[in-house]
């Protein structure tokens, strides 16, 4: 492991301060010399491996006085960036009128990561693409730009099949960002400016030609919350992995609908575990609106969900199981109890 400096910051503006000496570097924040240290459930993996080599971690850790609330007031929810993941798992009215994020969340890594991991280290962890994890495969485009991708001939048994480039098939691997996604989250980014608000589904990029560029936040800026707009009981994440804990999605589906008498009167779904970034499928949302969901539409609209997805020689399964995944957690949805 490479020597680096720490450094606690005191509030938010020290944490800033501290950052902003990297503001002006133009690379991706991803390379940037000085990190953010939330959890360290991912950070320090990927440092100890050799992928990331910061220079200098600014411990965010002490801003939890004003970044780690949850809170539903009215019909808004507001979950700080630093909550962790297993106090937001167990909270009673995130469980009650968010399903959707409990099981996401509950759904991911073991139970002592989710006591040390954060929401806003959640959504910036990097793939588990095992050559991008590897320093001595030398073609990464996304370690290593415009060194080519291991991947693409090589074991790609977890890779994306949707939303892929012909410089990057990794997956994005969370779990609680395709919550977001189905909610239509926005997403409180805080920079030297002060805090600004976005959709959460603009936040991650597509890898394109650009794979080491994952998000839109620039280096010296932080997360600061999530807040979801009115409250959905009638929501799932339905989660299928290689064994039943403490593994990544090889595919996932969030639903949340909105059923009047039974009918559809608002859908949502976001997939996980087939795509470069957390996936929302509105094509498919549109064809269960005004319907009654019965097992045939559930089957359209999985396969509409699919109906880009493109396999390689050892991803393709993905596609059929997706759909099922899919069909089976519209089902669920329409359903449950509430
Ligand atoms: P850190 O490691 O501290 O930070 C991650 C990155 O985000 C760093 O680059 C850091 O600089 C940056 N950062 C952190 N907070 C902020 C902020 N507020 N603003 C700006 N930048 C910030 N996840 C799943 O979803 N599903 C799984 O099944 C799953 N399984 C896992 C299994 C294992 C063995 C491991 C190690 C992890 C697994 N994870 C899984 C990932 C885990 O959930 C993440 O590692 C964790 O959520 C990251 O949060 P953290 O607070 O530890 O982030
Ligand atoms: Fe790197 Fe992406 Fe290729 Fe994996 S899929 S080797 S992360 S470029």
């Amino acid at each position: 492991m490479r020597s680096f400096s720490y450094q606690r910051a005191s509030d938010p503006q020290a944490a800033l301060q501290a950052l902003a000496a990297t503001s002006a570097v133009n690379a991706p924040l991803t390379q940037s010399p000085t990190q953010p240290l939330a959890g360290g459930t991912t950070l320090i993996d990927l440092m100890k491996l050799d992928v990331m080599r910061p220079e200098r971690l600014v411990d965010i850790n002490p801003l939890a006085g004003s970044w780690a609330a949850i809170n539903l007031d009215g019909n808004k929810l507001k979950l700080g960036a630093l909550a962790h993941m297993s106090e937001v798992a167990g909270h009673a009215e995130v469980q009650q009128h968010y399903p959707v994020i409990a099981d996401s969340l509950k759904l991911a890594a073991s139970p002592q990561l989710r006591n040390m991991a954060t929401l806003g280290g959640n959504v910036l962890q990097r793939t588990r693409c095992s050559y991008f994890r590897d320093v001595s495969y030398a073609e990464c485009n996304k370690r290593n730009p415009g060194s080519g991708c291991a991947a693409m001939d090589g074991f790609n048994r977890m890779h994306a099949v949707l939303g892929t480039s012909d410089q990057c098939i990794a997956t994005y691997p969370g779990d609680f960002a395709q919550a977001l996604i189905a909610l239509d989250a926005d997403i409180e980014i805080t920079g030297k400016a002060g805090p600004r608000t976005m959709r959460f589904a603009e936040f991650h990029k597509a890898p394109g030609d650009t794979p080491a560029i994952e998000t839109v936040l620039a280096p010296g800026e932080l997360i600061s919350g999530f807040s979801v707009n009115g409250r959905w009981p009638r929501s799932v994440y339905l989660k299928v992995r290689d064994r039943q804990s403490y593994e990544f999605a090889l595919a996932s589906a969030a639903v949340a609908l909105d059923l009047q008498n039974g009918v559809i009167n608002d859908a949502r779904l976001a997939l996980g575990g087939v795509a470069t970034i957390p996936w929302r499928v509105r094509e498919a949302e549109g064809l269960l609106k005004g319907q009654k969901l019965d097992d045939g539409l559930a089957e359209r609209a999985a396969a509409v969900a699919f109906a880009d997805a493109s396999g390689r020689q050892h991803n393709a399964f993905k596609i059929a199981l997706g759909k099922r995944v899919v069909a089976h957690a519209l089902k669920k949805a329409a359903t449950m109890e509430i």
